[in-house]
């Protein structure tokens, strides 16, 4: 065995260096430390005006201030007075040049003769007409479906919604957030009756422990990392728990880290709640007024609830999760005895086959010991993508969903709808439709013969990627996007040229309920046009122009918050007129005079709570949250003497999900992650070197990577990122899902690892 030594800490050279290069860039982005004139020297390039705007990337939604020159985003910076406080991340700040990369598409093109060949807007957008129409009338409304992203723009994710599932009849309306955020949905849905965090950024600045599980927030969500930072450097007896099974950059700043093996989460989480229970760290008003017990359909009452936990001792789950009964009880110590507990938690925790079950665990943590309610004291579920709360969750661009947390399968839901919508009553199909894994099987078996595709590239990003892609060679595929080529237009049949970011307008929804406007600064190249005006444009050819009467960002809108009233999601306060002055405006906000709402459930601050009581959980029928007795299940995918490795993915700072933008950006391209992390025990046994090519091969497919040798990862376990394009860790993934949001499980899967050569 031989690698390159490691730096004193444990990380390698090159990863010494990241870390301190992005304190390095955040520090000096940051106006707390007296920087920003490092960040003017910078500005070389003459800016004709500021304008306001939000950085496209992840779901912090940092606010960006963006100098425009002739028609030119020529240079971007943090916004002082947004929540981010003038900083931005190196993608942040790497979106001055996303704009004029090389692989823009400029114009249409359709397949002819096994090429994509240059097409006018006319002949592209009839013949979508006529193949959408014509499998509509021959196969039935449900042979047609739309595959969006939490990337889309309210408006144009709310219209795509609207015309597929009031206009053509399907619900086969998807998107990408599938992949991301569902069980953050139904674990707070389960909990509380409705989705979106009940809490808000702002608790980073008052919690006292922050419980960070399933999220490397140092690499994937920067911004919010520096708030935790801050955080610590005012209060030094803030305490940092992560729970992660590598030993990522967050984990190295943790006070305690738990590296549990993948998928045992729910172990670990009862016998935290063993601890809490054992030491009477509960909150006996909240049990005895706010909160219920179930299993499954039936009620329990929490002597059967204490019951059920009393099977997690620390001593069994700590075999379970492979750490010590020492380390669970002080993190339970930590979080209950703490003034004000904050959990944040992104993809390791929902993408996971026991998805649901832990995030509602991590909700019970807190309902149970009273870390609910206070500034800092929340249960907070990290989001993705840039408008995956506001555009898929709030809209319910999903094939279950209807806007505002309404259910396809609720009659009276379908009905408030279709009032609102003005289409005859029976009009929204009761039937849900595809969801996403279902929806690439039922092209592949021919069920559905067209997708429009808008902002995403499921040719990469779909779990056993290789099983899916030839339903996607064999439908009628209509992929509409920023850039080309991609995984995804390697299988279409049409590409449309998509506008991003500035070069159109509109409205999206970060993390903490909060939503804001994205102006339109810039021409868009070429033919280029926006995914609004391309879905109107169809809604017409297909005949469903009267229903798509809204044709403008601010109408559309303004339509959206008006429904919005109609819902414990209220929002019609925040019009457009507000968001061009403010830097977002959090839901609910029920009238143009009310300021937003920080924290939910709480009578006094949150409009929609009317109850007396300490909390008013609106969304249940008796008012009280919902605590679930979970239990921890076996691994889907076991271990095999063929296959004796646990692969895990993730991201890193300097890409964005499958590179299509960070790919081109000339301060980000030369970072190629297509790299294995493998721990050096294993990498012994396998006869790998530092850099060997290595072949990652699974029940489902193989990929060749580059092994980096390292004790990030734990014996037994590698890592791979799922941004790069070249080497596409999908086809080794398992495609297997969590049964309640239908999340799949990328975070596990076993495999095996051989050099290239071998
Ligand atoms: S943290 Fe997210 S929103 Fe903020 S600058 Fe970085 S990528 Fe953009």
């Amino acid at each position: 065995m031989s690698h390159k030594p490691d730096a004193p800490n444990g990380l390698t050279r090159r990863e010494l260096g990241r870390l301190l290069g992005v304190s390095a860039g955040l520090a000096c982005l940051a106006p707390l430390t007296g920087c920003n004139s490092l960040w003017e020297r910078q500005s070389v390039i003459p800016v004709d005006g500021w304008h306001k705007g939000v950085c496209r990337f992840c779901g912090t939604g940092c606010g960006v201030m963006i100098g425009v020159t002739n028609n030119k985003v020529v240079d971007v910076k943090g916004d002082d007075e947004a929540h981010n406080r003038g900083r931005l991340c190196i993608k942040g700040l790497a979106t001055r040049d996303i704009l004029y990369s090389e692989d823009r598409a400029l114009y249409p093109m359709i397949r002819k003769d096994g090429e994509l060949q240059r097409a006018s807007w006319d002949e592209a957008m009839t013949l979508i007409a006529q193949r959408f129409r014509e499998s509509i009338e021959t196969h039935g409304p449900a042979s047609v479906a739309f595959y969006g992203s939490g990337q889309l723009y309210t408006q144009e994710s709310y219209t795509a919604n609207k015309l597929f599932k009031a206009g053509i009849g399907t619900n086969n309306v998807e998107s990408n957030a599938r992949m991301c955020m569902a069980s953050a949905t139904t674990g707070y849905t389960a909990t509380f009756g409705k989705d979106e965090p009940p809490g808000c950024y702002e608790d980073m600045d008052y919690a006292d422990c922050f419980f960070i599980t399933g999220s490397n927030t140092l690499e994937c969500h920067p911004i919010l990392w520096e708030r935790v930072r801050d955080r610590k450097r005012s209060h030094p007896g803030t305490k940092i728990i992560v729970v992660d099974p590598r030993k990522t950059f967050t984990a190295r700043h943790a006070d305690l880290h738990l590296p549990i093996h993948p998928g045992t989460d729910v172990s670990l989480y009862n016998a935290m709640i063993y601890v809490f229970l054992q030491h009477n760290f509960i909150d006996r008003d909240m049990v005895e007024n706010y909160l219920t017990f179930k299993d499954g359909e039936e009620s329990r009452t929490f002597e059967e609830f204490k019951r059920h936990i009393a099977k997690y001792t620390p001593e069994a789950a700590a075999k379970t999760c492979g750490i010590t009964p020492r380390d669970i009880r002080e993190a339970a110590f930590l979080f209950a005895t703490s003034k004000a507990t904050m959990s944040l938690w992104t993809m390791g925790l929902n993408q996971q086959v026991q998805a649901t079950h832990s995030n509602r665990l991590v909700s019970a943590m807190h309902l149970l010991t009273g870390h609910f309610g206070r500034p800092g004291a929340t249960p907070f579920s990290i989001s993705g993508q840039p408008n995956a709360c506001g555009g898929v969750r709030d809209v319910g661009t999903l094939s279950h969903a209807l806007p505002n947390g309404r259910l396809i399968a609720n009659p009276k839901h379908r009905e408030e709808m279709e009032d609102l919508w003005k289409v005859p009553r029976g009009r929204i199909s009761p039937k849900p439709g595809y969801h996403t894994v279902q929806l690439f099987e039922a092209l592949g078996r021919g069920d559905v013969k067209c997708c429009l595709v808008m902002c995403t590239n499921p040719g990469q990003t779909l779990p056993n990627v290789t099983a899916y892609r030839q339903g996607m060679e064999k439908a009628f595929l209509v992929v509409v996007d920023a850039f080309y080529p991609t995984e995804t237009t390697k299988f279409a049949d049409v590409v449309l040229p998509a506008a991003l970011w500035v070069e159109k307008e509109g409205v999206t929804g970060n993390g903490d309920r909060r939503y804001h406007l994205y102006p339109k600064l810039v021409s868009p190249p070429g033919e280029v046009k926006s995914d609004l005006a391309i879905l109107v444009e169809l809604a017409d050819r297909l005949g469903h122009g009267d229903l798509i009467s809204a044709r403008t960002p601010k109408d559309v809108w303004d339509e959206w918050r008006k429904i919005s009233s109609h819902s414990a999601y209220n929002f019609e306060g925040i019009t457009y007129e507000r968001l061009q002055k403010e830097r977002g405006l959090q839901w609910p906000c029920p009238t143009e005079s009310h300021p937003g709402t920080k924290r939910r459930y709480l009578p006094g601050q949150d409009p929609m709570a009317t109850g007396s009581g300490r909390f008013d959980f609106y969304g249940k029928h008796d008012r009280r949250a919902t605590i679930w007795l979970d239990r921890q299940e076996e691994p889907v995918d076991p271990y095999a003497d063929e296959f004796p490795l646990i692969l895990n993915t993730g991201r890193i700072l300097e890409h964005w999900h499958t590179m299509t933008i960070t790919g081109s950006a000339p301060t980000l391209k030369g970072i190629q992650p297509d790299y294995l992390e493998i721990h050096p025990y294993d990498a012994y046994q396998a006869e790998v070197k530092d850099g060997d090519p290595v072949i990652v091969k699974s029940r489902r497919g193989e990929v060749e990577l580059r092994a980096r040798i390292t004790e990030i990862v734990r014996p037994g376990m590698v890592f791979a990122t799922m941004h790069s394009c070249r080497h596409l860790i999908n086809q080794v993934t398992h495609d297997v899902y969590d049964p309640f949001s239908k999340e799949p499980a990328f975070k596990r899967c076993v495999v095996a690892v051989r050099r290239k050569s071998a």
